[in-house]
């Protein structure tokens, strides 16, 4: 069964259940009232016969018997009005009842009302349908007993009034009910289905999405804009909100293998060139080297593209505890210090100042983001030039790490992409020097800084310089 189907079922379940809840309670309330109303009208026309009743003591009656006398009979002639007096004897004689008057409308009729209730000694309100009347209409009957005034039972008033209406009445509005019900289910279920049809459109064009998604592997595919604001708005705002992740990851992931593939190429065609000399020349010092430098250059690439896939798979775990952070920059420092390059080249590498600082972070990481910084820093400083790693507390809650050279720079364009993946400036691309870098060496270190709850902003003019500034939160 569909979903739509369910809901309108649902819907149009619970509005039955109402309107039969409804139509029970309006049939419950109508009908007490009606009989309730005949009962009232029963007890004035009563309270008008009774004092037309004269009772004398059951031992002394009359001549022919009588212990019950009607004083005046016009109310027996009156129009609408259905009485009868009977008389029952005292409460020890067990003597047949007499009727002694009853109202024109009931001339010739010796049965009782009620015959049932003809020897009751107190008020009753019975429901009878006698054969004398028309058609056995059901009749409402009030029995009132007569007392002597002694007390003692010599007889009863009954009193009665058609209960036709009652029925009438019932009947009627049970159709009205049925009628309105029947009418409200009907335009609930086109209703419910109208609703859950609007309510339920953007699920089957979510639907319909997803399948053109799967057959056409079009990811810039989207949901219509505009969507209410409710539930199903907000899946399908959710919706779009994951297509255009998963089209822009999609892209990344595409751009980064086309770089990956490009980036390799020029290593391995500088292998295949050199090897190429040497098998036709033989054996050749310059052609060795560059072998090596190619090989190390795609070793370290291919370490740091893994490294970052194992990031963007989640793979990758800091091990965060408390360092001295000034311990550890020194240790790195001191080996790219003592490299054969920076002798070689007459560079001034030093550490400026050195606070000591405790930060909580992940060791062989924090290594990693430190030698990349200063590593590029000596790369892009010519020869003679000038290298400073300097930490300093900020503001007394953050450590501040500061790598400052002195070499080529970085153009205010590039500053922004230069930590994208595989971003290479391009006056640095053909600097020598760089044979070892493909562009990932500062991506690895901005996701080193993310992952320390850190910041790190570049600072650079052309030909005179750079200055890389990282901040970290400092331990407790
Ligand atoms: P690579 O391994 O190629 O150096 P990085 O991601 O570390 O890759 O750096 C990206 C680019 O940023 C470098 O190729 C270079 O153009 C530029 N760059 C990084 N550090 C410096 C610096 N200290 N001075 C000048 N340019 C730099």
């Amino acid at each position: 069964m569909g979903f739509r189907t369910k809901v309108t079922l649902l819907y149009v379940g619970f509005l039955t259940l109402i309107i039969i809840a409804m139509s029970a309670a309006i049939v419950g309330v109508v009908r007490p009232t009606v009989i309730a109303s005949i009962d009232k009208s029963l007890r004035s026309v009563t309270e008008t016969v009774r004092p037309n009743i004269h009772v004398v003591s059951a031992t002394q009656p009359d001549s022919v018997g009588a212990a019950i006398h009607i004083l005046g009979d016009e109310f027996l002639r009156m129009p609408g009005i259905s009485v009868q007096v009977w008389q029952t004897g005292n409460d020890r004689s067990n003597v047949d009842p007499l009727l002694i008057a009853s109202s024109r409308d009931l001339e010739g009729i010796e049965e009782a009302l009620d015959p049932l209730c003809v020897n009751l000694t107190q008020v009753t309100f019975s429901d009878v349908s006698p054969q004398f009347s028309l058609n056995a209409m059901p009749l409402r009957v009030m029995t009132h007993p007569i007392v002597t005034a002694d007390g003692q039972h010599v007889g009863v008033v009954q009193v009665a009034a058609s209960a036709m209406i009652v029925d009438d009445l019932t009947d009627y509005v049970l159709s009205l009910v049925i009628v309105v019900a029947v009418v409200g289910v009907l335009i609930a279920i086109i209703l419910g289905w109208a609703v859950a049809y609007e309510a339920l459109r953007p699920l089957q064009e979510m639907t319909a999405a997803a399948g053109h998604i799967s057959t056409s592997n079009d990811l810039s595919t989207r949901l219509p804009a505009g969507l209410p604001n409710d539930e199903i708005g907000k899946v399908a705002r959710a919706f779009n909100h994951m297509m255009a992740r998963l089209e822009r990851l999609f892209a990344v992931q595409q751009r980064f293998i086309a770089d990956l593939s490009h980036e390799l190429r020029t290593p391995l065609t500088a292998i295949r060139g050199n090897l190429d000399l040497v098998k036709r020349y033989g054996r050749d010092q310059n052609a060795f080297d560059a072998i090596e430098t190619e090989t190390i250059r795609m070793t370290r690439m291919v370490d740091e593209v893994l490294l970052l896939a194992r990031v963007d798979s989640g793979h990758v775990e800091m091990q965060l505890r408390p360092l001295d952070l000034d311990v550890l920059l020194l240790d790195t420092f001191n080996i790219l210090f003592s490299l054969e390059e920076v002798k070689d080249r007459n560079l001034n590498v030093k550490v400026d100042k050195l606070e000591k600082l405790r930060v909580v972070g992940d060791a062989d990481h924090l290594q990693l983001m430190i030698r990349n910084v200063i590593a590029n820093a000596i790369r892009f400083t010519p020869d003679g030039g000038e290298v400073v790693l300097s930490l300093c507390s900020r503001d007394g809650r953050s450590a501040l790490i500061e790598v400052q050279d002195s070499g080529i720079g970085i153009d205010q364009n590039d500053i922004t992409r230069i930590f994208d993946r595989f971003y290479q400036v391009d006056s640095s691309r053909a600097n020598r020097r760089n044979a070892y870098g493909a562009g990932l060496g500062l991506s690895i270190v901005k996701w080193v800084v993310d992952s320390h709850d850190g910041e790190i902003e570049v600072e650079s003019e052309l030909n005179r310089g750079s200055t890389f500034r990282i901040v970290m939160p400092l331990a407790d």
